[in-house]
C-alpha cells in the first residue's frame, strides 16, 4: 500500500489549518494532560497507552515547521523546556533511555515526542514504533493519568510555574 503525505501539506507547512496553532492550550484535551507550561512551550502527558510516560512537547509561539526557524532566544526556550521535561520524566519513570523524536511528518508544526524506553519495550535497541494517533489507541484511565501528571508537575515546579 502506498502511503501519502497529508493532502493539505502545502497549507499545513504554512500553518493554514494547523491544529497546534489553533489550540487554546487547554490544561487537558483528548490527547492528554498538560504537565508543563512556559510562555511559548507546553508539555502534554499523552492519554494514549502507547508507552509509560509518553509526552509531547509543543512549541506554542508562531507557526514553525523546522526548529532552525526559531530565533536564538526561542530556540533556548524550546530546547531548555524539552530538557527539563525529559529530566523530570526520567526521574519519575526511571527508564533505561529517553528518546527525543522531532518529526512533524503528519503535523508539520514544531513538537518533540519524548518516549521513555524500558527493559520491557516493543523494540529494544531500535527506534520506537510510533504511529500517528487516530483515536483508536487504548487510553490510560483518567485517575492514573492525573496521578502521574501531578507527580510530574511537582518535579517540574522548581523550574517554572504551571
Ligand atoms: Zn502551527
Amino acid at each position: 500500500m502506498t502511503k501519502n503525505w497529508p493532502a493539505d501539506w502545502n497549507d499545513l507547512i504554512q500553518g493554514i489549518g494547523c491544529e497546534m496553532c489553533d489550540s487554546a492550550r487547554p490544561e487537558s484535551d483528548a490527547y492528554g494532560v498538560r504537565i508543563f507550561r512556559s510562555p511559548n512551550v507546553d508539555a502534554v502527558l499523552q492519554r494514549a497507552n502507547i508507552q509509560r510516560g509518553y509526552t509531547l512537547v509543543i512549541w506554542r509561539g508562531r507557526h514553525i515547521t523546522e526548529p532552525y526557524e526559531l530565533s536564538g532566544e526561542e530556540s533556548s526556550e524550546y530546547w531548555r523546556s524539552v530538557m527539563q521535561v525529559a529530566k523530570a520524566l526520567t526521574r519519575y519513570y526511571q527508564p533505561l533511555k529517553m528518546n527525543y523524536e522531532t518529526l512533524g511528518n503528519t503535523v508539520p508544526h514544531l513538537h518533540t515526542h519524548l518516549v521513555p524506553r524500558y527493559v520491557v519495550d516493543p523494540a529494544p535497541g531500535r527506534p520506537f514504533p510510533l504511529l500517528p494517533q487516530d483515536g483508536s489507541e487504548p487510553q490510560i484511565p483518567d485517575d492514573e493519568l492525573l496521578t502521574q501528571a501531578r507527580a510530574l508537575r511537582t518535579e517540574l515546579l522548581p523550574n517554572l510555574a504551571i
